[in-house]
């Protein structure tokens, strides 16, 4: 026996110094169960408020029992206080994720009408990557003073909860709940505008909310679609929530198995690529085409404006990128081989894809495997794609303007009215977006942006092409303002590689 066993059967008040005082009273059994399986037992025991890790060694030789008794206490105690961290957010004192769900499947259970909600701030990992830890920890610390002052105390059967490091949880229970719903938006975004996170940060935050028993079976499901009603919201700038619908979860399946479908898709080689030609109103000859993927899924056509996103959204824009750039400018190449030396093909660039790391690497591996030029591929990006990491941004302009890349910017006129950026990107060309075009021989205010764009063209030095044109009085009036390009019905729809090979001889023989 050493002098801890001693100096603790002293501190529990034991007479004498028996060291058979400390053992358990059921240690009996324990040394049957070691010679049933003829190997040491480990068990945990308890003597007052102090835990014990007790080893049974029996010796046969000796005919006698090793017994070790090591003191777990603490250890035990730092146990415990994880085991109520996980249930408790030690920031701020919430209730987490686990009690959530627990809370969610008794109301199941019980077969309560309740309403589930969950609140997520905006650009979080933005806060986070423009600042310490410390001080997001801060915001998330008010925001949840803020929500349990408005939730809590003003709506009194509101339940909150803290499921993620920048995600809250409420549940309550009511029958009406689209009222509640956005009264309780209503009140937390009125404070939130007011008030400054850690000082200085404004917040803007998203909100999804489903309702039992119409929006889910199970608190699995219900957890779920308040998670794809708050995504939702988010994706939509001026949305500020959203409820769980029938519709929004069949859009949701939509979008997963499109996601699905897409990524056998691109294994299996099922896009494909169609070409709609440009034409050059000063030099009245087609000067080249903007490639337009196309995807027939179970015989029917997918529009890009709706997988595109999709891809975009899930990554997949990357490996379809690749797959479209190199498809490109192999097509590409076979056009210039029959004799188009100077034919230019545009191909769509979405901002995921520009901004991977790898980019100009792809591009310069796509013109090198194809034997492509430079000078006949054109990239053809959206204003958005100028404004994110500016200085990154400008660095791949640059570059890619060096090896001799056309770039045009895509749905000009849409995004952004400050245009004095066009003095700082190596911009070739603007593409007047269609929805000026559409109307412009109708439409007096469309007609004078058109005639705008194009003369803030000529003075930059830019190209101009007028897309989505189907009518010729707007090729006439295009003609008359100065554009020089046009792209739309008025031409040719987009054609696949053959027809498109066709129409370039024809047109050929034309001019
Ligand atoms: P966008 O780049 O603005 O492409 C022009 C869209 O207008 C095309 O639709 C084209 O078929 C259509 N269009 C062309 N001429 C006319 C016309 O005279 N009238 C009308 N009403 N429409 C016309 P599409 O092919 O459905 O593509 C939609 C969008 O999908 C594209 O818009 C582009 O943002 C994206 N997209 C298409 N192909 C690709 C691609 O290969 N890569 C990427 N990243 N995006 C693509
Ligand atoms: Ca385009
Ligand atoms: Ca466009």
């Amino acid at each position: 026996m050493n002098t801890t066993a001693t100096g603790f059967i002293k501190e529990l008040g034991y007479p004498g110094n028996d060291p058979k005082s400390l053992l358990p009273k059921n240690l009996v059994d324990y040394q049957n169960s070691a010679l049933a399986d003829e190997k040491q037992q480990h068990f945990e025991f308890k003597i007052n408020q102090h835990t014990f890790d007790c080893e049974l060694l029996w010796h046969a030789n000796a005919k006698q029992w090793n017994i070790n008794m090591v003191n777990i206490s603490s250890r035990k105690l730092e146990e415990q206080k994880r085991d109520s961290q996980a249930q408790i957010n030690p920031d701020t004192g919430l209730d987490n994720h686990y009690v959530f769900k627990q809370v969610i499947e008794q109301m199941v259970d019980q077969r309560l009408t309740f309403t589930v909600g969950q609140i997520e701030i905006r650009s979080y990992s933005k806060l986070l990557a423009d600042n310490d830890f410390e001080t997001s920890r801060k915001v998330m610390k008010e925001l949840s003073d803020l929500l349990q002052g408005t939730c809590v105390e003003k709506h009194q059967n509101v339940r909150l909860f803290q499921l993620t490091e920048k995600s809250f949880g409420l549940v309550f229970q009511k029958s009406n709940c689209h009222a509640t719903v956005k009264q309780i938006v209503a009140t937390i975004n009125n404070q939130v505008k007011n008030q400054l996170f850690s000082g200085q940060h404004s917040v803007k935050l998203d909100y999804g909310f489903t309702s039992f028993p119409s929006d889910g079976k199970s608190a699995d499901e219900i957890i779920r679609n308040t998670r794809i009603a708050l995504e939702n919201s988010a994706s939509q700038e001026f949305t500020d929530y959203m409820m769980f619908s029938n519709e929004l979860g069949k859009s949701v399946e939509r979008q997963n198995s499109l996601q699905d479908a897409m990524r056998s898709a691109i294994v299996d080689n099922h896009f494909q690529l169609f070409f709609q030609p440009q034409y050059s109103l000063k030099e009245k000859r087609i000067i080249g085409a903007e490639v337009l993927i196309r995807w027939q899924l179970n015989e029917q056509w997918i529009s890009p404006s709706e997988f595109i996103p999709l891809a975009e959204h899930s990554g997949l824009i990357l490996p379809l990128g690749d797959w479209i750039l190199t498809s490109v400018c192999q097509k590409a190449q076979h056009i210039v081989a029959m004799g188009f030396e100077d034919i230019v093909i545009a191909v769509n660039i979405s901002p995921k894809q520009f901004s991977a790391p790898n980019f100009v690497k792809m591009v310069k591996r796509a013109l090198l495997s194809s034997g492509l030029a430079a000078k006949n591929l054109e990239l053809e990006i959206t204003e958005g794609v100028l404004f994110t990491k500016e200085a990154d941004t400008i660095n791949t302009l640059n570059q890619l303007n060096q090896m001799g890349i056309k770039l045009a910017i895509d749905d000009f006129g849409t995004g952004y009215s400050s245009l004095s950026y066009l003095q700082v990107f190596p911009v070739t060309k603007l593409k007047i977006d269609q929805s000026f075009v559409r109307n412009m021989h109708l439409n007096k205010a469309d007609k004078s942006i058109v005639r705008s764009v194009i003369e803030l063209g000529n003075e930059l030095g830019v190209t101009l092409i007028a897309e989505g044109v189907e009518e010729s009085e707007q090729v006439d009036l295009l003609t008359q303002m100065g554009c020089d390009e046009i792209q739309g019905y008025w031409l040719s729809k987009p054609l696949d590689e053959s027809y498109f090979s066709h129409f370039l001889h024809s047109n050929k023989l034309l001019s």
